[in-house]
């Protein structure tokens, strides 16, 4: 049996699998690096219900942006790779 993901949009595929990476389950709160504008280019971290959080990442938000962080503190929705030296 096949099962037809209605969302199965490039984020929603995406979010999916970070999520179930991260074990996490309906209802729990995750942490995201929430952009507060295209124009300033400031983001801090916000808890959100899983829920929401595809609409968050369609406006630029980053799952990887939030971790270790805490809610509140300034983050990078666009964080590179750290071994980068190009
Ligand atoms: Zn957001």
């Amino acid at each position: 049996m096949k099962r037809v993901y209605a969302l199965a949009t490039g984020a929603a595929v995406v979010a999916a699998m970070t999520l179930g990476a991260l074990s996490l389950k309906a209802g729990d709160k995750v942490a995201v690096c929430h952009v507060e504008g295209q124009k300033s280019g400031r983001a801090h971290v916000i808890e959100i219900s899983i829920n929401a959080v595809l609409k968050h990442l369609a406006h630029g938000d980053s799952l990887e942006g939030a971790t270790g962080l805490n809610p509140g503190e300034d983050c990078d929705p666009t964080p590179e790779p750290s071994d980068t030296t190009s």
